[in-house]
């Protein structure tokens, strides 16, 4: 799988063009015509700027010529002079006045532009497989769409409103130095701008691979702070604080080492333009000054050709930054869109159905699945879930028992067999119809950092208050809630981590209770509360369970006793199934691990009654 941070590898102009051409149609955007309209405008706003630009320095040198050249009627000769030196005046103001008008209107399209683009990325992400997101960084990749949209923003800005006019610029002046004074000036001018654009570039692509380490490293940096962080609790319990923060460290050094370089390195790129701007404007002048003496140019002249080699080079000096910068854009830019680039692993097919609506029957025919092809995690299951009952896995940790509902989740696809739901194959199903068919409670349930009510709203956003509140019942935590100062308003912080795992494991019953699925799914749904709560909750699981189909993956057998088949998983294999007596009475590994967990209750309940009379 491709990278999507910006690496050392050959990163050519085909890769920029590239980037560029995915921008072009957020530029131009369909079905918007006003923003075209905007475009359009701009366009003819810069053209204007810039011709009243290269029309100051004329009058200027008109101004002048009437200045020096002197004449007998005094009086009409001052006015001359202070009528171009307004025009001079007026035609800066205009020029100025235009370049400002020219932003203002495209503001919105640039703004547009990087909405959408912000928009799309997101909504691919969430698009992507759940394989992406366990591969990739989360740090890593909001950082490249942060990074990439202020590219965007950076690159409009320049690219249009400074290289573009500049180029326009430049090529107005050498088309007026020519038609004045001959091409000798419009060739010594080009000759000059060629010089400094490739020491510029050369210099620059240099000093590109400091700012692609730069942003590797500021990634890596932000992925172990956020890594870290996240993981508050685990480094308090270990007392790692200076290991995590020498990880944290080591990739600030390689920022701090790219940056200096990069700083050092643009020091001999300006000297290097400086050099440049300044033999290039003493050159014409030299030219210009012989002019003046042999007489075929006037001190206006003079004054002319300065004035339009220092209106060309002021912008120029400022090319060099952009350029980098510019560069510097493409780069991020490119990392996000390459984000855009990445093909989900699970797509819809073409012409994929929605899921009919039925029952909720599930069937898994001769399924085996890997994560990764050298090791086999599911071999050949086959079972049958009819509608409205209720299948139980059970087995040893890690024998594949919640891979199998990610399957049904189509989180994976099977590498061999069918699953089905009402006879459907779900690989021939829109993801979304499926999914809007299934309620999971998970093993590990995360929260987001916002109310209670939100997060049990979460499960149907449509929900009234007072089915969120019903929802709650039925998952015995209201009552909780109710007892919290701020009630269902209570912020579950960070990930949920306010609350305790059996609250938050209620708080997830809640929501999926509220989603009302016709499957339900519950992978160790209860193991975090204690037994009575459980039984209170597996109570109304058997209320909310009525008419739905239901496959509960369990640790503690005493939970799931109750269910129409027990699945035994052992290293990715169906060993036994039956009910809870006939697997008793078949003497099995099931009865095995009933045997055990007898032992081990009877053990505890020993222990606490002969822990309680010291106690009380
Ligand atoms: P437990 O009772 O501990 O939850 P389980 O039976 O539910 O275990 P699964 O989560 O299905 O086990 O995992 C089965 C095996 O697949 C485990 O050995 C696990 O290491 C492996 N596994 C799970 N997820 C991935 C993944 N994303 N990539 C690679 N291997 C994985």
């Amino acid at each position: 799988m491709r990278s999507q941070l910006p690496g050392p590898g050959p990163k050519g102009p085909t890769n920029e063009w590239k980037t560029i051409k995915t921008l072009l149609p957020y530029l131009w955007p369909e079905g918007e015509t006003g923003l075209r309209i905007r475009v359009v405008a701009a366009l003819i706003l810069l053209a204007a700027a810039k011709g009243t630009n290269v029309a100051v320095p004329i009058f200027y040198k008109q101004a002048v010529d009437s200045l020096t050249t002197g004449g007998p009627a005094a009086g009409t000769v001052i006015a001359v002079p202070i009528a171009l030196l307004i025009f001079y005046g007026l035609a800066r103001i205009m020029a100025q006045a235009f370049g400002e008008l020219r932003d203002a209107v495209f503001t919105r399209v640039a703004q547009r532009a990087i909405r959408l683009a912000g928009l799309r990325t997101f909504r691919h992400l969430h698009r992507l497989s759940l394989r992406f997101h366990l591969e990739r960084k989360t740090g890593g990749v909001s950082r490249a769409v942060e990074r990439g949209t202020k590219g965007i923003e950076f690159l409009l800005r320049f690219m249009l409103f400074n290289v573009l006019p500049t180029v326009l610029e430049v090529a107005m002046v050498c088309g007026i130095l020519w038609y004045l004074y001959g091409v000798g000036y419009a060739v010594l001018t080009f000759a000059i701008l060629i010089v400094y654009i490739l020491w510029t570039l050369g210099i620059t692509e240099w000093r590109l691979k400091f700012r692609r380490t730069m942003n590797e490293m500021d990634n890596e940096a932000s992925t172990k702070a956020i890594d870290s962080l996240l993981n508050f609790e685990t480094v308090k319990y270990f007392g790692n604080e200076d290991h995590e923060a020498g990880r944290f460290d080591k990739a600030l050094q390689s920022y701090e080492r790219a940056a200096v370089q990069s700083g050092t390195s643009l020091a001999v790129l300006n000297i290097g333009q400086g050099v440049v701007i300044s033999a290039g404007v003493v050159a014409a002048m030299i030219l210009a000054g012989q002019g003046v003496a042999d007489g075929s140019m006037t001190i206006g002249d003079f004054v002319l050709v300065n004035s339009y080699l220092i209106q060309v080079f002021v912008p120029l000096n400022f090319l060099g930054f952009v350029y980098r910068e510019i560069k510097r854009s493409l780069i991020d830019m490119e990392a996000m869109f390459e984000l855009l680039e990445e093909n989900p692993d699970i797509a819809d097919k073409p012409g994929a159905a929605p899921l009919k609506s039925g029952p909720g029957e599930i069937r898994f025919d001769g399924v085996s699945f890997a994560y990764d092809t050298r090791r086999p995690i599911l071999k050949g299951i086959d079972f049958h879930v009819p509608a409205g009952h209720s299948v139980a896995i059970v087995g040893p940790s890690g024998s594949g028992k919640s891979t199998l509902s990610r399957i049904l989740y189509r989180f994976y696809d099977v590498s061999a067999g069918t699953v089905s739901i009402d006879g459907q194959d779900i690989t021939m199903l829109t993801q979304d119809s499926l999914r809007a068919a299934i309620g999971i409670v998970p093993q590990d349930t995360v929260l987001f950092n916002d109310t209670v009510y939100y997060n049990i709203a979460y499960g149907n956003p449509k929900a009234s208050p007072a089915d969120v509140e019903a929802a709650a019942k039925l998952a015995r935590i209201h009552d909780f809630v109710m007892s919290l100062p701020d009630g269902y308003q209570s912020k579950v912080g960070e990930r949920g981590l306010k609350l305790s795992g059996g609250e938050k494991q209620r708080v997830a019953i809640a929501r999926t209770i509220l989603k009302d699925p016709r499957i339900l799914m519950f992978d160790e749904a209860t193991s975090a509360l204690d037994s009575r709560t459980e039984q209170d909750i597996l109570t109304s699981f058997r209320d909310v369970s009525k008419n739905r189909t239901t496959l509960t993956i369990a640790h503690r057998l005493s939970t799931v006793i109750d269910a129409d088949e027990i699945l035994v998983l052992l290293a990715g294999e169906i060993v036994e199934r039956g009910t809870h007596t006939s697997l008793l009475a078949k003497d099995g590994v099931y009865a095995d691990m009933w045997a055990r967990q007898q032992e081990a209750r009877l053990a505890a309940e020993k222990l606490s009654t002969l822990e309680s009379p010291q106690t009380s």
